[in-house]
């Protein structure tokens, strides 16, 4: 299969990794670098494309400002170089995009962020208001609350895990290497750069054990995990050299790369996950309008909910049944079952009203519902 065209894509997540955004003799940010980088980010975010950065880079940056000795640091040691460098990191993202009139938004995330689905409904939904607000989220882990056990420690697999939350349709990893070779490219003259990945097989994932790059934090074999993360969600994948000025022009102009294409778009992986492997927690039955507005590709309001029945949190999956009890959908609740039920039947200013915050207007999200999932 020919490679797609950076231009096909809408909502793009670029991560940058710490050896190429911090110097590591001098223990600075390489600013000339980040200047082209941001521009080549403004100019695919003036073409209209969502744009999302993953930056690594906190604790590097927090080592060299508290001028802690080389050599590996214990968990709290990086927790707290992580807490001084995440505010640099901040900074010079919001310096470098606000250059071109662009907000940056600062996101941490834990692994349970991503991997509980109320807290990942809540870190969605922030990502989600940003890119409205044409704002460039920059995420990266919460290293100073992430302990080892409970840690993704590489930003490939988050940024992977990130894309698919905001269910965008390419990640994009800059790298000290330009792409997946068959053998490692420094020892073996024959190695050659693979263009397109269809399928993560034995043979790719024995590649990736081999061609390691020593620089960066992930190395070849957590840019695999990454890949088989995005791609069985939705999401294509690629791989490229950050080692040059504005890395992400050279892609769009057809430079070197290895793309990890998907069959799948994040929105049908999505909803496929949400009608298939979830188990639904409840049931909401809607009347007859609400079913008319939910075929039509709406979401559900409060107002056109009948019914609430089931124990079920923020997040969790709900079948919702029409008058007649026949099954309309699935979807993932924005609303714990409690306040589902107070809110039932009610307009979206009476919800403030009754739960005394404001709370969502939909109480399933369109997005997050599944139209037509009763077996015939
Ligand atoms: N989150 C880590 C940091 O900001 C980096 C993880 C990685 O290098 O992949 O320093």
């Amino acid at each position: 299969m020919a490679s797609p065209k950076l231009h096909d894509f809408r909502r793009i997540v670029v991560k940058v990794g710490s050896s190429l955004l911090i110097d590591s003799v001098a223990g600075e940010v390489r600013a000339g670098w980040l200047t082209a980088l941001a521009a080549d980010i403004a100019e695919l975010h003036r073409g209209g494309r969502d744009v999302m950065v993953v930056s690594s880079g906190s604790i590097a940056l927090g080592r060299s400002r508290l001028k802690l000795p080389r050599g590996p640091l214990k968990l709290e040691e990086s927790q707290a170089a992580a807490a001084v460098g995440q505010i640099e990191l901040a900074r010079t993202w919001s310096e470098v995009l606000g250059a071109h009139g662009i907000g940056a938004g600062q996101i941490l995330v834990t692994f349970q962020d991503t991997e509980e689905r109320r807290r990942y409904l809540n870190a969605r939904s922030t990502i989600g208001k940003l890119l409205e607000w044409h704002a460039v989220p920059v995420i990266n882990e919460n290293d100073t609350v992430a302990t080892t056990e409970i840690r993704y420690g590489d930003n490939d697999r988050l940024a992977a895990r990130v894309a698919t939350m905001a269910s965008a349709d390419l990640l994009i990893l800059l790298s000290d290497i330009d792409g997946l070779y068959t053998a490692p490219p420094g020892s073996n003259p024959d190695a050659t750069l693979i263009p397109v990945v269809e399928a993560i097989t034995a043979e790719i994932e024995g590649m990736a054990g081999a061609a390691g790059s020593e620089l960066s934090r992930g190395g070849m074999r957590t840019k695999i995990e990454a890949a088989k993360i995005a791609t069985s969600a939705g999401t294509h994948m690629l791989i490229a050299s950050g080692k040059i000025d504005h890395p992400l022009k050279a892609i769009a102009d057809g430079g070197k790369c290895t793309w990890f294409l998907t069959p799948a778009n994040p929105v049908t992986a999505r909803k496929r996950w949400i009608a298939g492997s979830l188990e639904p927690k409840g049931t909401l039955t809607i009347d007859a309008g609400a079913v008319s507005a939910l075929r039509a590709g709406k979401s559900l309001l409060p107002a056109g909910v009948i019914r609430v029945d089931g124990q079920f949190c923020r997040g969790d999956a709900v079948i919702v049944r029409g008058p007649d009890t026949h099954e309309i959908g699935r979807g993932l609740v924005a609303y714990d079952a409690e306040d589902a039920d107070k809110i039932k039947g009610r307009s979206s200013p009476d919800v403030m009203t009754i739960l005394g915050i404001t709370g969502r207007a939909e109480m399933i999200h369109r997005d997050d519902l599944v139209v037509g999932t009763a077996p015939a």
